[in-house]
């Protein structure tokens, strides 16, 4: 693909999903259509290769660029951004083929507000007790970063942060640019408590205020709208959103497109079909063209 002079103005962001489901992979004949592995999402522009979460999804994502694109002379790069530790969000890392070729070098940026080093965490899930091979023995080279800076520069793309505070043991949400267009990547979150009288109002409005901020005018919001409207009582303080105040704080900040994502683990994939006839209704409703979809793994699209 050319990369150079006044093509690059034209470069777009290609993101794909590769685990769209929520807490636990959720394999069956119910879950096939928009899938059962846990997130992963790539984002490419030319050569450069960012990766959100490392959900079981990222094994199929590692089998496809081993096949295609591992060198033997070039050494392959990737940035992989954690949204936090969490095992639907890393539970696949020792599956990434990558890791297994010594031509390859994987960046991985995660919150340094842990109670352990990020390296140590990633560390224990490849345990002898766990996994067979431990995080030292790869053949990859290996970089874990607390991300420290504000902003992270990878080639032409600018990739910022904010920690969130609605999840059990937090997690962060990642904004990529590129030529004014925007990728917003914020899953984990409890936005419903953005309206719970509990918290001081004062305080609901400042994390309501930053939220908008950076998520306004995305071109693609991927969230996480893991509850209807019914079930989130159940679930209130277990760190995730439910889709009617996802979709009307998408609508106050201007999305472009919303991208529903964490599916429940138990929701099949006839309800998401009707969840999503509901949702297009409640945009129309509100007299918005923003697009909405239900993250399916496969999915590809340019941004
Ligand atoms: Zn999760
Ligand atoms: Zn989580």
């Amino acid at each position: 693909m050319p990369q150079e002079g006044s093509v690059k103005d034209r470069q777009t962001m290609e993101v794909t999903f590769w685990g769209t489901r929520g807490s636990i992979s959720t394999p069956g004949r119910g879950t096939e259509k928009y899938g059962g592995n846990t997130p992963c999402v790539s984002v490419t522009v030319g050569d450069i290769q960012i990766i959100l979460d490392a959900g079981t999804g990222i094994r199929n994502l590692g089998l496809e660029v081993d096949g295609e694109s591992i060198g033997k002379e070039k050494i392959s790069r990737f940035h992989l951004f954690l949204s936090h530790t969490h095992w639907d969000h890393i539970q696949g890392l020792p599956f990434f083929q990558p890791l297994y070729e010594p031509h390859a070098h994987l960046t991985v940026y995660g919150s340094r507000k842990k109670g352990r080093f990020l390296s140590s965490i990633l560390k224990g899930q490849m345990d002898v007790d766990y996994f067979p091979i431990g995080l030292s023995e790869l053949a990859a080279t290996l970089d874990i970063q607390e991300i420290s800076s504000r902003v992270i520069r990878l080639g032409p793309v600018m990739v910022d942060w904010e920690e969130q505070s609605f999840h059990p043991g937090g997690s962060v949400r990642y904004r990529l640019s590129l030529n004014g267009k925007k990728i917003v990547y914020a899953t984990d979150v409890e936005l419903d408590r953005l309206y719970e009288p509990t918290i001081s109002k004062r305080e609901r409005e400042a994390h309501l205020k930053r939220y908008i901020k950076f998520v306004e005018n995305a071109d693609i919001l991927i969230a996480d709208g893991q509850y209807t409207e019914e079930e989130y009582p159940k679930k209130a303080g277990w760190g995730h959103t439910s889709i009617p105040v996802l979709i009307d704080l998408a609508l106050q900040a201007q999305v472009r497109q919303l991208a529903i994502f964490h599916h429940d683990p138990r929701r099949l994939d006839a309800e998401i079909d009707d969840l999503w006839r509901m949702g297009l209704e409640r945009i129309k409703a509100k007299g918005s063209h923003m697009t909405l979809f239900w993250a399916r793994e496969g999915m590809t699209l340019a941004i």
